[in-house]
């Protein structure tokens, strides 16, 4: 392998007037692009980079041939260099506040391909919008937990006919779901405002054992049955528990509003290896394949006749996400529609799990 930083001089043209070959064009283009550029060879050393890399990363002529692992200081870079995959993409945040979406490509035999592209402008706008979100939920937040009180206090105040009461009713039901959507508004400002959760050791076990029992109820009230099938031995993780049991309460609750009548909901967890995998099965309308990535997407509603008057805002699944990847974790849905869905989140545990496996308990 020969070592070509982008910085040499390449044979071109002004020696001999002729045009460069389209070897020597590349190697100019590579050193002149905008974006920053890097090529590691197949053993692991710096081949060659762009000017805005060299700038970017404090990269010198005389790292040239040098393993990237040492050249490469930044640690989210380093921790990008060390994927098996084909393909991984990380965001990186630069000392100076500049973020970069960065994308190393691996070709067997070849090498690496590391190409960084700018979004702090992007960023920035991202963290205005939610300030203002955030800002204005909150301003929202206090009249109408005073409007909430005194629609509530009518009934006290005087007795009611039939037709007042129902309107009162109806009401307080509109009044419900605003405070509901300034709540979910709120955590997602909070979520993505990149506050930093505050996680303890718990047992994820226990914390789904009472979600089984909180639910429970309102699952037979609304004409469905409910399974919890949870381990008997404590699994530990370092969480939020207010937070993941945000997560699954949202899941029980879609498992419950996109159910069908008479139909059922399973909750599950088992430990596999360092992680301990979570599942709500329901038997509902279920997500055509083409929705089921956008469906985590901040106010994304699938529109089709099934749902149509199923309310909600939108963000229930988009809280879960931030939620369970601040844990380090990853969430996905498997779904057939008219048969039903399975959502599920995988977590890491914490090295104090001793190596016997849970057993089952039915609910
Ligand atoms: P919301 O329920 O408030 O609309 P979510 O973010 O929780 O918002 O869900 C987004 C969309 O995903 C929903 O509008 C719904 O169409 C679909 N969805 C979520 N959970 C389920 C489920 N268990 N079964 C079928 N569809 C679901």
């Amino acid at each position: 392998m020969t070592f070509v930083n982008a910085k040499a001089e390449p044979r071109a043209s002004s020696n001999t007037g002729l045009p460069p070959t389209a070897a020597e064009a590349l190697l100019l283009l590579i050193r002149e692009a905008a974006d920053p550029i890097l090529f590691i060879d197949a053993e692991g050393r710096l081949v060659l980079w762009s000017n805005s890399a060299a700038t970017l990363l404090n990269l010198q002529e005389a790292m040239l041939g040098q393993p990237a692992e040492t050249a490469i200081t930044h640690p989210d870079i380093r921790a990008l260099l060390q994927s098996n995959s084909l393909e991984e993409r990380r965001e990186v945040r630069m000392d100076n506040g500049r973020t970069f979406n960065a994308t190393l490509t691996t070709v067997e035999a070849a090498g690496q391909l590391l190409t960084m592209q700018e979004v702090t402008q992007f960023k920035e706008m991202e963290r205005a919008r939610t300030e203002i979100v955030i800002g204005v939920a909150h301003d929202l937040r206090t009249p109408l937990t005073a409007v909430q009180g005194y629609v509530e206090l009518l009934e006290r105040v005087g007795p009611l006919n039939e037709t007042q009461r129902d309107f009162v009713q109806r009401a307080l039901t509109g009044l419900h779901a605003i405070a509901d959507l300034i709540d979910d508004l709120l955590d997602i400002g909070q979520l993505e405002s990149g506050y930093t959760m505050v996680m303890h050791r718990l047992d994820i076990a226990e914390l789904l054992l009472k979600s089984c029992c909180t639910f429970r109820p309102i699952v037979e009230e609304a004409g469905l049955t409910l399974r919890c099938h949870l381990p008997t031995t404590p699994i530990w993780i370092m969480g939020n528990a207010a937070r993941l049991r945000q997560v699954v309460e949202n899941l029980l609750s879609n498992a419950i509003k996109y159910n069908r009548p008479h139909g059922w909901i399973a909750l599950s967890a088992y430990r596999s290896d360092e992680h301990v995998i979570v599942s709500v099965a329901d038997s509902g309308i279920g997500i055509p394949p083409q929705e089921q990535n956008r469906i985590f997407q901040r106010f994304y509603r699938i529109r089709d006749r099934a749902r149509a008057d199923i309310p909600g805002s939108g963000l229930g699944l988009a809280i879960v996400k931030a939620v369970v990847e601040q844990h380090g974790g990853r969430v996905w849905v498997e779904s057939s529609p008219g048969e039903g869905s399975v959502f599920s989140f995988i977590l890491p545990l914490t090295i104090e799990n001793n190596d016997a496996e849970g057993g089952k308990v039915d609910e």
